[in-house]
């Protein structure tokens, strides 16, 4: 719209009201997201976040960092902080017991807890213990079977998880800039 640019006041992306320009604040927020899902060999269901700058007046501002902040505050009630600690010192625990040093083992639960992936690989760790168990390896006996087992199945989670953050490293996915917390493509694009 160029009419608009003349003006000495812009529209505010959320309220529509006129802001003059001393007072438009600009933001980068979620204006739209989208779901496919795509039946190949497996049902696979993308859902992605796109994000653009906008042009908000101070109180719609106001509004989004308060939202935005309750919605951090939500995702980080679902995982409380004892869950993620138990997690991660059963994690220490079980590593410690496979011969792995404790500041290793400690360092690998704290990086699983920040990469969102700490129950997924506690839950493949026991996976692994179980069907090795039942080959013949004990975990604690037998590290060096095991250890790699496990350390392969979540790595493949992590890239999994990450994909889209990989791929846009190797500069094979542009439009995609990286994954949010979630997991979830997001899409940054200026408008
Ligand atoms: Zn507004």
């Amino acid at each position: 719209m160029t009419a608009r640019r003349l003006l000495p006041y812009q529209w505010g992306w959320r309220c529509d009201q006129a802001v003059p320009h001393g007072f438009v604040r600009r933001r980068v927020v979620q204006t739209a997201s989208s779901h496919s899902t795509s039946y190949g060999t497996t049902l696979h269901v993308t859902s992605t976040a796109y994000y653009h700058p906008v042009s908000l007046c101070p109180r719609c501002d106001e509004e989004i960092t308060e939202e935005e902040r309750a919605r951090l505050e939500a995702s980080a009630a679902r995982w409380p902080w004892w869950w993620r600690l138990g997690l991660g010192t059963w994690m220490t625990l079980c590593l410690t017991l496979a011969h792995v040093p404790v500041l290793l083992s400690l360092a690998v639960a704290w990086a699983l807890a920040r990469l969102n992936i700490l129950g997924r690989s506690v839950l493949a760790m026991w996976a692994v213990a179980v069907v090795t168990e039942a080959l013949g390896w004990q975990p604690q006996r037998n590290p060096t079977q095991v250890l790699p087992v496990w350390g392969t199945i979540t790595g493949a989670l992590a890239v999994w998880k990450y994909r889209y953050t990989i791929m846009s490293w190797f500069g094979l996915r542009r439009k995609i800039s990286e994954n949010d917390a979630a997991g979830r493509p997001v899409i940054t694009t200026n408008r």
